[in-house]
């Protein structure tokens, strides 16, 4: 199913899955040099970074983050989060490129940082360095931010500011992810041809031949390539289509999310949604007095005492790094997921037993695993569309294959990197996916790049301001 829909995103624009073309056509070759600034509003953070490339696939990294404030994300107007956005570009820029700026405000010569902004939401993009917003996801809502070119917005913050600073590319996240894990490379390895983010949100791109995309691709882009980075947006899949098995939970945080029936496949699978899974399924447990949750020393129930404002009992309160604690922690009295209960659920120490935290890491366990099977059934959903390991492919298209060739994929997000074991649960989606196998699973090489997108975006600002 999620293979048609790919296949289906590249002939026509689907309410389902977009594949929206990123007018990116090119992947890093590790050779490029210059500096610039990547930005990459995630769905819970913001970071600025400024990349300087050596040439050689080396380079040198400095970065911030920061929270992105919760009530600018449901802010009354774009200009109250972009301005914000560029002040943190000043910050930054003032804090690590004083110099640079002063020297651009006194020369005549058009001294300008290049800035790729990584805007991870799905958005129609008309050039590399131009595209609106079609709607907000992941917790986000400010309605006259919708059909905005968010690089103009952005720009407009960054000139009132008065700093050197052009918005050459319109970066997606798990694009920015492919490129940084390309640059840096040795320069004899295969370089990525898919990205995947599993962050507050997730996402996938991959490399698609241009012969292939016959849906119309407005605006201008270079063509030599034959190739475009397209975004599936899985995300949305199964919006429409209702195939993925539904648990009353999955009903539940649907019902409540800002969003209902949108990003359904999103809701099994991303950093946003996971806490609140299980949030709601020990809530459950909770109230089942059968198995007793949650007993004070006396083995009294908690549930007059229990502060009703404690996490526990409070939608969406409740973060995913619970479920990678409870992952992790593998001993028998599971002390560090017991304190990780009293701190995320609100519930009191000393009404976390053992066997509570034994739930708890049961359910965690179905959730994560759940999410990282899941994760492995988009990405080996888009190999094979792509046919990345199909040898009479490879023959057709005149290029060479062999038992050796290699699909590489770059994967960057808190739930990837932290989750123990997501590549792994993964692979097993990958080697069960009838069209990969054992076999082929081995020639999948899953590649983290830390703060992929942010770097990524830095270095297709260099190579789209060539372009614009
Ligand atoms: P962004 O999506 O803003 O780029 P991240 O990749 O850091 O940022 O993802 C943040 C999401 O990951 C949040 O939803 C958070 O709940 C979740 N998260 C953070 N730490 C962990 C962890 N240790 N294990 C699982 N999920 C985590």
């Amino acid at each position: 199913m999620l293979i048609a829909a790919i296949e289906l995103g590249l002939r026509q624009r689907t309410p389902s899955m977009c594949q929206i073309p990123t007018y990116l056509t090119q992947v890093a070759t590790g050779l490029e040099k210059g500096l610039s600034i990547g930005v990459d509003l995630g769905g819970t953070n913001l970071r600025v970074c400024s990349v300087e490339l050596h040439g050689d696939s080396t380079s040198d990294i400095l970065h911030t983050q920061v929270r992105i404030p919760p009530e600018l994300m449901v802010a009354k107007a774009s200009h109250d989060l972009f301005s914000f956005i560029a002040r943190q570009i000043q910050d930054f820029l003032v804090k690590f490129h004083l110099a640079f700026i002063q020297d651009a405000k006194s020369d005549a010569h058009d001294q300008y940082f290049a800035l790729g902004f990584t805007f991870s939401f799905p958005v129609y993009q008309s050039a590399i360095n131009s595209g609106v917003l079609l709607n907000w996801t992941k917790g986000f809502d400010i309605p006259d931010t919708i059909n905005q070119d968010v690089c103009q917005l952005l720009q407009r913050e960054i000139d009132l500011l008065e700093l050197p600073v052009r918005v050459t590319a319109l970066v997606n996240d798990a694009a920015g992810t492919i490129i940084s894990r390309a640059y840096g490379l040795p320069l004899s390895r295969t370089r990525p041809t898919i990205g995947a983010i599993f962050g507050t949100g997730t996402n996938g791109v991959y490399l698609e031949s241009l012969s292939e995309i016959t849906k119309t691709i407005d605006g201008d882009y270079d063509r030599s390539t034959g190739k475009m980075f397209m975004s599936t947006e899985w995300g949305s899949f199964d919006n429409k289509l209702s195939v993925l098995p539904v648990t009353p939970y999955d009903t539940e945080l649907n019902e409540h999310s800002v969003n209902p029936g949108n990003q359904m496949f999103e809701k099994r699978v991303s950093g946003m949604f996971l806490g609140e899974l299980l949030r709601l399924a020990v809530l459950q447990v909770y109230y089942d007095d059968g198995l007793g949750l949650f007993r004070d020393d006396t083995g009294k129930s908690n549930t007059d005492d229990f502060n009703r404002g404690a996490p526990l009992h409070t939608r969406w309160k409740v973060d995913s790094s619970i479920l990678s604690v409870a992952e992790a922690d593998n001993s028998e009295l599971l002390p560090a997921l017991r304190e990780k209960i009293h701190v995320s659920f609100g519930v009191p120490r000393d009404s976390v037993s053992v066997r509570d935290a034994q739930v708890v890491k049961i359910i965690a366990h179905a959730i994560g695993t759940r999410a990282a099977r899941l994760a492995g059934m988009a990405v080996g959903s888009v190999i094979v569309q792509s046919q990345l390991l199909d040898e009479t492919h490879h023959v057709a298209a005149g290029l060479e294959a062999t038992r050796e060739t290699i699909v590489d994929v770059a994967v960057d997000g808190s739930v990837v990197e932290h989750y123990p074991g997501f590549e792994q649960y993964m692979r097993e989606s990958l080697r069960a996916l009838e069209q990969i196998g054992v076999e082929k699973e081995s020639r999948i090489s899953i590649g983290h790049a830390k703060d992929g997108s942010s770097v990524g975006a830095a270095i297709i600002a260099l190579l789209a301001a060539e372009q614009v």
